[in-house]
């Protein structure tokens, strides 16, 4: 079986791995599809500050095989699978932080998801780390359960109200996705920013207030002008980009939230100004991945029709063709969420 890995900075490979052996609980599951993140752009051409270097955790596909002492699942059947599950029982999974959780870093996809095939730890087996996903759902669609269930665990981390109004930076899939929650939560403006001219544009396929490129001049006082002065209730930065998060701090208003989602490159510094975030009364928010509750919801929302995400894959590439592919995916070409299949 073909597997991709990092070889060297900006280097993949795609190399003959052999098959990872099956525990008695374990399940082997055929690749269909798994999605290129910006996690694993970050770790391809990055300084990616997480400690795992595996590519592709957003993977679906079809059970092979599995241990003696599985139950639930057999072969054939067609899933989604979550890289991590957490212990559900520490100090962290008590407080609600599971993706901090220790057991969460701990529990992989053996090699990984960029892999024609994969091993399925008996951990995630049991516990709720794979999903039956329906026959009508395509696997494409099924690999954007993971990205989609993180952005709804960032929605858990703060307060809004409809009516309200948000800023998104960095419109690439989780971008969009993004925008699409806040107008299923009925947000009243929601404004998108990038400096992609093509994401721009797809932005406002999305019935958007409006889609402002990050070096406009402007930027700041389009804002002001739709908020009568105030800056927006919530500003989400879906992007590494450290000149992003320093707008999404200019931009919100006073008792606002910065929700920071897009992953940081490792040591990434910035400057800020911590009066103005204290007399501003910002709130600062983190959210890194996402647990079981959040895929579940996820593939509720993809399955029910509530939210299309269909719309946001532009483009799918074998796994031979993964540098191909990561290349495109970084270059953001005429591109929103590209997939690579088996
Ligand atoms: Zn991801
Ligand atoms: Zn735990």
């Amino acid at each position: 079986m073909k597997t991709a890995f990092v070889k060297e900075q900006s280097i993949i490979s795609v190399d003959e791995t052999e098959k990872p052996t099956l525990g008695s609980g374990d399940i082997l599951v055929q690749m269909y599809a798994c999605g290129i993140c910006g996690s694993d752009l970050e770790k391809v051409y990055g300084q990616y500050g997480q400690p795992s270097m595996r590519l592709g955790h957003e993977p679906a596909g079809v059970v092979l095989d599995i241990g003696s002492d599985v139950t639930g699942f057999k072969k054939g059947d067609r899933v989604f699978t979550h890289h991590h599950v957490p212990c559900y029982d520490c100090h962290l999974c008590d407080h609600g932080n599971e993706t901090m959780c220790k057991k969460y870093y701990e529990t992989n996809l053996l090699p990984c998801g960029l892999s024609e095939e994969y091993v399925v730890p008996a951990w995630n087996v049991s516990h709720g780390g794979v999903l039956k996903i329906s026959d009508s759902l395509s696997f494409e669609e099924a690999a954007m359960i993971e990205p989609l269930a993180c952005c709804l665990r960032a929605w858990t981390k703060y307060h809004y109200q409809e009516g309200d109004s948000a800023a998104i930076f960095g419109v690439g899939p989780t971008g969009i996705m993004h925008v699409m929650l806040a107008q299923a939560k009925k947000f009243s403006k929601i404004f998108c920013f990038d400096i992609n001219d093509f994401r721009l544009d797809f932005a406002k396929k999305f019935n958007i207030t409006e889609s402002i490129n990050s070096m406009n001049e402007d930027r700041k006082q389009k804002i002001l002008e739709h908020t009568d002065g105030r800056g927006v209730d919530v500003a989400i930065v879906a992007t590494s980009s450290m000149k992003a998060l320093e707008d999404a701090i200019d931009m919100v208003r006073k008792g606002g939230t910065v929700m920071m989602f897009g992953v940081p490159s490792k040591e990434a510094k910035l400057d800020l100004d911590m009066s103005k975030i204290y007399s501003k009364e910002i709130t600062l928010v983190t959210s890194y991945a996402a647990s079981d509750k959040d895929t579940a919801e996820a593939l509720n929302l993809i399955e029910s029709s509530q939210i299309d995400v269909k719309q946001l894959i532009t483009h799918t590439y074998p796994i031979i063709d993964s540098q191909k592919a990561f290349d495109h995916a970084r270059s953001g070409d005429n591109a929103m969420k590209i997939i690579i299949t088996k």
